[in-house]
């Protein structure tokens, strides 16, 4: 069933009603929102609102479950220097003891507007999404989530906020927001619901460059908003100019549609903020290494970000999980929905990657082949902790460190989900007898007009019923047996029935080579089971592998192999000698303080995870990497 429109309506306004605590501040007038970001490069930002209010008790919010981060990780603890006045005089707050992110105080009888103060400080940690690191001497990306407090009793889309922005003096920027107007360095917003403000940043800077991608014919303006810390990082080559349109052509075609007014990329290339990705309905907001344009191992290692945020705009913004649409930013989320909502949108992200040319097909092939490895043999902890649990617990898992996340598992729900879903997609084509396809599915879940960035939740039995409609199969009873499995074998039914396998060789795929180099560490996972930084910190030490069961655990140092001083290639050498060897592998390791000599007996060689062909099986993969554009 798909829930219409006025459902939507009626069960908003039910959740209004029982969960809001409190129904003060109802007046229409839009609250004012001044944000001073002059002194971004001194990493603090300025914000004076004034807010309409009545007289009585008042509770005003920081927003805390930030959409997109699927966490209550708003950053409270950088929004500091709260003064509250009426009429030039203080009025004094207290926060809320069970939750940091309330405040209450209380409005002197007279008093009809609230003229609030505070500053956003920046941290410096490049850790926390959005709450990271997001200015530098050059540049900065304004989330109004971190420049705003909003009264209770109001849902976020009926809160009307009239905002304007100081920027450094010389800076440009680029955003989804509408301008009203634009006077030097001070730029003035058109009044727009909370929701919508908080779902468009800034992005600002000293270099920065506005890249048309829009296709021909294409009736939507498209357009790539670059912010750098140096003017040569600007430098997108007209290639990957072309593959960007390409993003857009093909997305066109996958969806049918769009659902926003124009889009915006925000991307913002800086070594100084923290990289991320993260959606928003009209735009995105990405951030990643200054050369990510002009190195082309970087480039590379980038290739799926815009595309995955971009298919946001459909999957995860148009239409949502309903548990994952709280009104507001206090109520928590649910977030078991989450291998739909990122996991599909990592599949087709990883499809459009391909289809747009920021990939070849050999480059998806590889990246399908490193999914299957790592989320089977790579990941013992799949034995204890089914995939819908990742979901259930993103919160947590989100901030989990890398160290034991073989064991632990992390947000798996991304990329074990580019398994299910391709095996969704060849169900689609079994059933269909080839006429039908996920591409059909998309066009019918994600269609109909477009009326600008409007939510259209979804539950699973909706999601259920839609895909009943391109192809009828027990779709529930596939779900639950993917998502509640403990088996230790990753779901490969999908790279099998389209036509290919997983095996290991000792040649490394090139694309596995490049994420090594850009992230400065080697990954022998399949073979004596360790990964490791260049300089032999213990990344991760996979469970029941050859290196854990010598007793090596995430954190230790590797000094020394066979004697010698360790180094990637050293370590490499010594694995490949091992096959023509009887001798065993010994490294020293230096454990805290002590150090210690760990014996393998592996003598596999270095393991590589591979698609081959399966003979007699269709190519079903290479129907699917089809461009659906002209390019
Ligand atoms: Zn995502």
């Amino acid at each position: 069933m798909t829930i219409s429109r006025s459902r939507v309506l009626i069960v908003l306004l039910l959740s209004m009603l029982i969960r809001v605590p409190s129904l003060k501040a109802q007046s229409q007038s839009p609250i004012i929102l001044e944000v001073d970001a002059t002194q971004a490069p001194q990493k603090i930002i300025h914000t004076h609102m004034i807010m309409p209010v009545s007289p009585g008790p008042l509770t005003l919010y920081y927003p805390k479950w930030i959409p997109g981060e699927h966490a209550p990780d708003g950053p409270i603890v950088n929004m500091v220097g709260l003064k509250v006045k009426a009429n030039g005089k203080i009025v004094p707050w207290r926060r809320d003891l069970l939750d940091m992110f309330t405040f209450h105080l209380d409005v002197p009888q007279g008093v009809k507007t609230l003229d609030i103060t505070f500053d956003y400080v920046e941290p410096e940690v490049t850790s926390g999404f959005s709450a990271g690191a997001s200015a530098t001497d050059k540049l900065v990306v304004i989330s109004w989530n971190q420049n705003v407090l909003y009264p209770a009793g109001r849902l976020a889309q009926d809160l009307i906020y009239k905002a304007s922005l100081k920027l450094p003096e010389g800076w440009k920027f680029g955003t989804a927001l509408p301008v009203e107007s634009q006077n030097g360095n001070q730029i003035e917003f058109k009044p727009v619901s909370l929701n919508r403000l908080v779902d468009s940043p800034v992005s600002a800077g000293e270099y920065y460059r506005v890249i048309n991608v829009t296709p021909p014919g294409e009736p939507i303006h498209h357009e790539i908003d670059i912010a750098a810390d140096s003017e040569a990082a600007l430098n997108m080559s007209p290639e990957l100019q072309k593959d960007y349109t390409n993003l857009v052509a093909e997305s066109g075609k996958l969806f049918g549609t769009r659902h926003y007014r124009d889009y915006h990329f925000l991307l913002t290339l800086s070594n100084h903020v923290a990289h991320f990705g993260l959606e928003h309905h009209e735009s995105d907001d990405s951030r990643t290494n200054e050369l990510a344009l002009i190195d082309p191992q970087q480039r590379l290692n980038m290739a799926m970000l815009l595309p995955h945020e971009f298919v946001h705009s459909w999957n995860g913004k148009f239409r949502r999980p309903k548990d994952l649409s709280p009104p507001y930013y206090e109520e928590p989320m649910k977030t078991d929905m989450l291998w739909v909502y990122e996991g599909l949108t990592e599949y087709l992200g990883d499809l459009l990657t391909e289809r747009s040319g920021l990939w070849t097909p050999d480059q998806y092939r590889e990246n399908l082949a490193l999914i299957a490895a790592r989320y089977g043999s790579g990941r013992p902890g799949r034995t204890w902790r089914p995939l819908i649990d990742t979901a259930d617990a993103a919160q947590i898992l989100y901030f989990a460190p890398n160290q034991w996340v073989n064991w632990r598992r992390g947000v798996d729900f991304y990329d074990e989900s580019v398994l299910i879903w391709l095996e969704v997609n060849t169900i689609i084509n079994q059933q269909t007898h080839g006429k039908k396809s996920l591409d059909d599915f998309c066009r019918l879940f994600y269609g109909g007009p477009n009326e600008g960035p409007q939510l259209k939740t979804y539950t699973f039995q909706d999601l259920v019923n839609a895909l009943n409609q391109i192809a009828p199969y027990d779709w529930a009873g596939f779900f639950h047996k993917r998502l509640e499995s403990t088996s230790p074998e990753a779901p490969l039914g999908g790279i099998e029935a389209s036509g290919w396998k997983l095996v290991f060789t000792s040649e490394e795929p090139a694309l596995m080579r490049n994420s090594e180099e850009v992230h400065e560490e080697i990954d022998e996972t399949y073979s004596i089971g360790l990964i490791l930084k260049n300089d032999g910190t213990v990344e991760d030490s996979i469970v029941n592998k050859p290196a854990y069961e010598a007793g090596i655990s995430p954190g230790m140092k590797v000094v020394t192999v066979n004697n010698r001083q360790f180094t990637p290639e050293v370590l490499r050498q010594a694995i490949r000698a091992g096959t023509t060897s009887k001798e065993p592998l010994r490294l020293l390791v230096l454990n805290d303080d002590y150090y210690k000599t760990c014996t393998i007996d592996y003598h596999g060689g270095e393991r590589f995870p591979h698609l081959v062909r399966e003979a007699g099986r269709p190519d079903l993969l290479d129907q699917m990497l089809k461009p659906l554009a002209a390019h």
